[in-house]
């Protein structure tokens, strides 16, 4: 018989039918209350043993994080905190769990343990609602993009170009490695490797999607991205998520209104349903910062922070009113945000984009026409700029707790212009005569951006470091799963 998905049960009437349960126990308590999870849930479901009529041997074999099959009825459930239960009439150990071995053990562990155990976490509370909500959010993002007409395109995971990002790029050879050809010196020899020329894993699909945007309209990727981040930080992983629209026809401020809106319907679309798993990563988030001191807690609980999200314009600046408000701060005694002073022309860090919108504007902001030294290549410059002063129409989406959560541009359409650009920077034209071609046959102003999904994963779930928001994380020395 079909068993039936716990969070089914938890809200079904206790019409004492008889269902099968299937699931994994999380504790087991005076030899007669399983709570039982099946992941669908964060919630367990208690299981009533009839302890006088199970053999010994059987309940014995009942511990934590041991597989069962349990058939019995739904009933009222007297006990606090729980509508419903299940009276146990049959039990089935399908997989046994050693409770002396069995490493997440029903208490809080820490969240470096859980990394180091990575293939068991999501076995945790925490660890299932962030899964569960990261697997809405991508739900969400397709849904997005699908009612309004844009197509999902699959840009390579190979790539043959590396205009955009030189010294983070992962180098693709072919197996089996001691037969890869070599030059005298002893390196690869990529001209007569299996793709005739070196290649490397994607940093980012724009490139390619640009070149379908400008004959589907509206496109978007979202695939795996690779950058050899040497960095370390909360917020760099070396393989990561991305998803990135481009759009026929958008000006940067259209790129702007889309990136928002888009932001807001995915998460109001995963907050609506989620309420179970983010009440308790609030909640967790609560406990955490009783350590801390009243200063350093934060102001607004999760849930508060997603709805002030959801309710409030992104606040628009330019570069240039952004620099100047660093630099007319006060440092600040908060450790955090003590290098506030800053030149026109530098980069933000990412203590400047979080005192931004974190003590300054206190929301999300959308930063706009930097500086053109400092963004690639394919940013449409601004018209009339002061010389030395030049501006790209580039704009990045600063959240609180994260920094840059979007990176984004209307990108330079005009031919000419672009190989100018390019010739200035050394990027070999040759190698980019493809993308070249969209500005040589019916090009047209467009833009589109990048948004890191796990720097989304880590806003909903009020996590604080990215390691924690994806199955299996890759960052330097750590490949282990
Ligand atoms: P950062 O300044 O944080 O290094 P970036 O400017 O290098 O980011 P972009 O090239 O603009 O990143 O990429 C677009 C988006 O992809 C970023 O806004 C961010 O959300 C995400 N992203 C970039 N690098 C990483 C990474 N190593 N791990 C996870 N997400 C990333
Ligand atoms: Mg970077
Ligand atoms: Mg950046
Ligand atoms: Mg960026």
């Amino acid at each position: 018989k079909k068993h039936t998905k716990v969070n089914e049960l938890l809200t079904a009437t206790p019409i004492l039918t008889e269902v099968t349960v299937k699931g994994w126990v999380r504790t087991f308590r005076n030899n007669q209350f399983i709570a039982l999870n099946d992941g669908s849930t964060i919630n367990n479901i208690q299981c009533v043993v009839d302890f006088e009529n199970t053999p010994e041997e059987t309940l014995k074999r009942i511990t934590t994080g041991s597989a069962v099959s349990l058939i019995g009825t739904l009933t009222e459930s007297k006990g606090a905190g729980q509508r419903v239960e299940i009276q146990v009439s049959k039990i089935e150990i399908l997989g046994d769990s050693d409770a002396e071995k069995y490493p997440m053990q029903p208490k809080k562990h820490s969240l470096e343990f859980l990394r180091e155990n990575a293939h068991l976490r999501v076995r945790t509370n925490a660890f299932g609602a962030i899964m569960r909500v990261r697997s809405t959010l991508s739900f969400a993002v397709h849904q997005y993009f699908q009612e309004r007409g844009f197509y999902y395109v699959n840009t390579p995971i190979i790539t043959g170009s590396d205009a955009e990002g030189a010294g983070e790029m992962f180098k693709v050879t072919a197996l089996p490695f001691d037969n890869t050809p070599r030059t005298e010196e002893g390196n690869v020899n990529y001209k007569e490797d299996f793709f005739g020329k070196e290649t490397n894993l994607t940093v980012s699909g724009q490139l390619e999607a640009e070149t379908y945007a400008m004959a589907l309209g509206q496109v978007y990727t979202f695939g795996p991205t690779f950058r050899a981040e040497n960095s370390n930080t909360s917020r760099h992983l070396a393989e990561f998520w991305m998803i990135e629209p481009e759009v026929a026809f958008n000006e940067l401020a259209d790129n702007m209104d889309l990136a928002e809106d888009f932001i807001k319907y995915v998460i109001k679309y995963t907050v609506e349903k989620h309420e179970d798993d983010l009440k308790f990563l609030e909640q967790r988030l609560l406990d955490e910062e009783k350590n801390k001191p009243q200063a350093e807690r934060s102001e607004m609980s999760l849930l508060e922070k997603l709805n002030f999200v959801l309710e409030n314009n992104f606040k628009r600046v330019t570069y240039t009113e952004a620099i100047d408000i660093l630099r007319n701060s006060k440092p600040n005694k908060n450790k955090k945000f003590q290098y506030l002073i800053e030149e026109w022309g530098a980069d933000l860090q990412s203590e400047h984009e979080r005192f931004l919108v974190e003590k300054h504007f206190k929301c999300p902001v959308i930063l706009y026409d930097y500086p053109a030294k400092i963004k690639a290549f394919y940013m449409r410059l601004n018209d009339n700029t002061e010389p030395g002063k030049e501006t790209v129409r580039a704009m990045d989406i600063l959240f609180p707790g994260i920094g840059e959560i979007v990176g984004g541009s209307q990108r330079e359409e005009r031919h000419d212009v672009l190989v100018e650009k390019m010739k200035a920077l050394g990027i070999d034209e040759e190698e980019l005569w493809w993308y070249l071609d969209t500005r040589r046959f019916g090009t047209a102003v467009h833009s589109g951006f990048g948004l890191g999904f796990e720097r989304l994963v880590l806003f909903v779930t009020g996590m604080t470091n990215i390691r924690d928001v994806i199955p299996f994380p890759r960052t330097p020395q750590n490949a282990e799963f």
